[in-house]
């Protein structure tokens, strides 16, 4: 067996249909009396419910939550957060949310209890991301880790079935890095492919019967997995790539992922054939490249960057901007190598593995 470290991060969670009923508790444990509820404008209605459960511990409402954290909406959410006089934060949504709030947590060091009601796994990790301009600069620091996390199935029933299907593969890709991980841990190990087993799963289900709280639990168990390994090992290639493509040519964050994924893989089957054989048994399938594919286009889900508005121009640079900066890959990370895999990407292609 090979050496290795393992840290646990300290964070509480509740998980359960109906568990957002535990709140106003969870709030009192954490020592707070006056929340800053935080949301999206798309979740402004959600946002209003919390405000009411929670009664007199909430100081207000903030619902400017937008993807990649804008330093601007950072700076106004931290702004309301002191004239609120709040004293801990509770972000209901998913990671543009949860994100708002570590940027909060990060400067003015407010307590986060998040309620995930998408796969972003963000609420399970210290890992925060501010954008200034084209840049987003990203951090690991415990401070902003969620103090107590609310997970609720019955609050993503009404996630639409194509997000839940890109945002559960976004978090099955969480799952993949972390067993080639350079951080690699058995115990990581073991929560990462029971994530994958979970997700996809739960995914299968959820399409066929959206509103099925069954179905929600297992797909937002598999998520809440993704996220704990997230942030417990390093991410590789695949988040690499994804990070390139999503900031240099805006192409949708989950979406993304879930098309660049097998790909990915792909590149690394040769360098990590037994966490390969863990990922084919998680899926059922003959081999991780193939059965990741094959799962997210039998969810239907979009399987080439063309389709998410990538233009074929743009492939070169892609290449060299996702070799430019050196980083940890099974598999050494070569121009030619990255190009290819792009361009599979692009055309949707289905692997094969031999
Ligand atoms: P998001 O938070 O932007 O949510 C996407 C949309 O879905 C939003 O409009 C949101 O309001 C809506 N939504 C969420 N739950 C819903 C529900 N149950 N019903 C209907 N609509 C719902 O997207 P995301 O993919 O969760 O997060 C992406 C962001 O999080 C990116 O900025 C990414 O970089 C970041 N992220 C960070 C970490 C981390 O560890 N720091 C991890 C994962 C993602």
């Amino acid at each position: 067996m090979l050496p290795f470290v393992y840290e646990a991060l300290p964070s509480r969670v509740v998980f359960g249909a109906g568990s957002l009923q535990n709140l106003p508790e969870e709030v009192d444990r954490l020592g707070a009396t006056r929340a800053l509820v935080l949301c999206t404008p798309e979740q402004r209605s959600i946002g209003a419910d919390i405000v009411v459960m929670l009664g007199a511990r909430s100081a207000g409402v903030f619902d400017g939550a937008v993807m990649h954290v804008p330093a601007a909406v950072a700076a106004a959410a931290r702004d309301k957060a002191r004239r609120l006089r709040a004293d801990c934060c509770v972000a209901i949504g998913g990671g543009s949310t949860t994100g708002l709030a570590k940027a909060i947590a990060l400067t003015a060091k407010l307590p986060i209890l998040a309620i995930p009601t998408i796969y972003a796994g963000s609420e399970m990790t210290p890992i925060w991301g501010i954008t200034e301009g084209r840049v987003k600069k990203t951090g690991r620091d415990v401070l902003v880790l969620p103090k107590t996390v609310i997970y609720d199935p019955a609050l993503t029933t009404s996630l639409p079935v194509a997000l839940s299907v890109t945002s559960g593969i976004n978090a099955i890709a969480h799952c993949v890095e972390a067993l080639y991980s350079k951080d690699a841990n058995p115990i990581m190990s073991l929560i990462a492919e029971e994530g994958i087993r979970a997700l996809a799963s739960g995914l299968r289900a959820v399409v066929k019967q959206p509103r099925d709280l069954e179905a929600r639990s297992r797909a937002l168990y598999g998520a809440w997995l993704g996220g704990v390994a997230m942030g417990a090992v390093g991410m590789a290639l695949h988040h690499k790539l994804c990070h390139t493509l999503g900031g240099t040519f805006n192409l949708p964050h989950a979406e993304t992922h879930t098309v660049v994924l097998p790909h990915a893989v792909a590149y690394n089957t040769s360098a990590a054939p037994e966490v390969m054989e863990r990922i084919a048994r998680a899926l059922s399938a003959r081999s991780a490249a193939e059965g990741l594919f094959d799962l997210a286009a039998s969810l239907g889900a979009a399987v080439s960057l063309k389709s998410l508005g990538m233009r074929r121009e743009q492939l070169d640079q892609a290449a060299d901007l996702a070799i430019q900066n050196p980083y940890y890959n099974p598999r050494p990370v070569t121009r030619e190598g990255i190009r290819s895999l792009l361009e599979d990407a692009f055309e949707g292609r289905r692997p094969r593995v031999e």
